[in-house]
């Protein structure tokens, strides 16, 4: 009488595979997470997309441009949904009589059993955001080489399915999403009113970020920008350079014959090397106020050991600042219009 039994148990003991196709938003898109461990960037993509564009081979983080099998991208979320449809889909091969057994398989099986990797760990250091206020921050993109549709809150600079690099019109992009950002922090802090030190932090990084994204989106732009310039030292133009403003300035003053202070005036240029060097803290001193920044950006409102604050005046004027510098930079790079 248990002859059924000992065969259903013999077949699950042979591997087995099953498709699990995973929840879409309203919109059709999936979403996904770099497997990166020191990115875990979430984003999403379009679902007929990933399906089509990406196949089975390699798909990239649209951030950090991490390469991983397309297998390899499910979100914590995502890992526990299927993990849920596998355990139903084995209890129903049981017929629910081994029910403790088929647990005590699929923790035992579990790599076999499920088509995504279970490698995925959580994010160590989540900003947990209400939905509406995600949605706003929430930038589309279609990548202009395989017209894969993705999103992402926040900037996204590589393709996810063809890893194609769109610097020049994601810069445009990050400006606008940084804006965002900002035009809904009134709306973060009361929708997190029942926790203001939840939602004073939550505000904090995002401002941080911001800051980040901006440096980062107009280092792109610039590098990317100062590579199509024909009459450029492209020799000269080594890893890095234009991380540093003072010598991406030096080169930009090579290519097109002026640099970055006489794109600006000299109140703003001021301003641009101060956020930079706050950019710089953040990244590397966790914000503290050091002998360094103090001498570079010359800023004395501060004083060594204190924690710089980024309010959101700093990150609109930032914004408005490389808006103004990438638009210069952008018309000297054109080149001439034709003689009559
Ligand atoms: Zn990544
Ligand atoms: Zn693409």
């Amino acid at each position: 009488m248990f002859d059924d039994l000992i065969r259903e148990v013999r077949q699950l003991e042979r591997r087995q595979t099953i498709s699990v196709p995973l929840p879409e938003d309203k919109e059709g898109y999936v979403d996904r997470q770099c497997p990166g461990a020191k990115c875990k960037a979430e984003f999403k993509v379009l679902g007929k997309d990933w399906d089509s564009k990406v196949a089975n081979a390699r798909a990239y983080c649209p951030v950090c441009r991490n390469e991983a099998p397309s297998d390899d991208w499910a979100t914590p979320a995502q890992v526990k949904y299927v993990e849920a449809v596998a355990l139903a889909h084995l209890k129903r091969q049981l017929h629910g009589a081994l029910e403790s057994g088929a647990r005590q398989f699929n923790q035992r099986q579990r790599p076999g059993l499920l088509t995504f990797s279970l490698s995925v760990t959580p994010d160590t250091t989540p900003v947990f955001l209400p939905r509406a206020v995600g949605e706003v921050m929430r930038q589309r993109f279609t990548c202009e080489r395989c017209q894969c549709s993705y999103s992402s809150i926040g900037a996204a600079f590589f393709c996810p399915a063809c890893g194609h690099n769109s610097v020049l019109t994601t810069f445009v992009q990050t400006l606008e999403t940084v804006r965002n950002t900002v035009a809904a922090l009134p709306s973060i802090r009361q929708a997190m009113d029942a926790d203001p030190d939840a939602a004073h932090n939550a505000v904090r990084l995002l401002l941080e970020q911001s800051m980040g994204r901006l440096v980062g989106a107009f280092e792109n732009y610039a590098e990317e920008l100062f590579a199509s310039v024909p009459t450029a030292p492209h020799a000269k133009a080594k890893r890095g350079s234009f991380q540093r403003l003072d010598e991406a300035s030096r080169l930009w003053q090579e290519a097109v014959g002026k640099g970055y202070q006489d794109l600006l005036s000299p109140q703003e240029m001021a301003g641009l090397v101060r956020f930079v060097q706050q950019r710089h803290l953040l990244t590397h001193a966790n914000g503290i106020v050091d002998a360094d920044y103090l001498t570079k950006s010359a800023d004395r409102t501060y004083s060594i050991c204190q924690r710089i604050v980024i309010r959101e005046a700093d990150v609109l004027t930032l914004a408005d600042l490389l808006a103004k510098l990438a638009n210069a930079l952008k018309a000297l790079s054109a080149p001439p219009p034709p003689q009559p």
